[in-house]
């Protein structure tokens, strides 16, 4: 008899908590219909910046290459011509490759860069079936032709980067010549 009472209260007890639960909001969402805001800082996926008239930030000086503890990224850098002005500097990323298998999310590429070309964004929705689809290619990090943001750099640094003034002329072989800021576009203003 004792072992049947003491059954039912270790039931009671049970139930209790699980009685408890079913009143409690749930802390698991169903994803991927609803997703969680993420920090401005959260460091997923990475993208590459235009400046606002439309040329990439990338200058291909591969000192975010240089950077990265993993070995996660691989950039073929390009002279730009008069026919092909790809970047606001002499050369361009004519390959730029990231490896997101590698990848550690430091954050060293973009605190690398001298043009804020690129970043990590809140996109941690990284998976795939195949090796391959995570070895992601250029045309998949670049914006979109039309946009110019500089993404989470303005989250990052306390006072972002000022529009820079003027053009690059081709007269400094400096990649910080190029400017972490906005160009002075049409509008002169940077967006974000
Ligand atoms: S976040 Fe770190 S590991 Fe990933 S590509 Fe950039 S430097 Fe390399
Ligand atoms: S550090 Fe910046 S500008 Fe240089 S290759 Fe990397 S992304 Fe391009």
């Amino acid at each position: 008899m004792d072992e049947v009472i003491s059954d039912l209260i270790a039931l009671g007890k049970g139930l209790s908590i699980t009685f408890r639960n079913m009143l409690q909001k749930p802390v698991t969402i169903t994803y991927p219909e609803n997703k969680r805001q993420f920090s401005a800082r959260t460091r997923g996926r990475h993208v590459l910046h235009r400046y606002q008239d439309g040329l990439e930030r990338c200058v291909g000086c591969l000192l975010c290459q240089g950077t990265c503890p993993a070995g996660a990224i691989y950039i073929e850098p390009e002279e730009n011509t008069p026919d092909n002005k790809v970047s606001a500097g002499e050369r361009h990323a004519k390959v730029f490759d990231v490896d997101l298998l590698r990848c550690i999310y430091c954050g060293h590429c973009e605190f690398a860069c001298p043009t804020n070309a690129i970043t990590l964004e809140n996109n941690t929705a990284i998976a795939g079936y195949t090796r391959e689809s995570l070895l992601i290619h250029k045309h998949e990090l670049l914006e979109e032709s039309g946009k110019s943001t500089l993404g989470s750099t303005v989250a990052w640094d306390a006072q972002p980067p000022t529009p820079q003034e003027g053009a690059f002329d081709g007269s400094s072989t400096s990649a910080a010549a190029v400017g972490q800021g906005h160009r002075a576009g049409p509008s002169g203003k940077a967006s974000h």
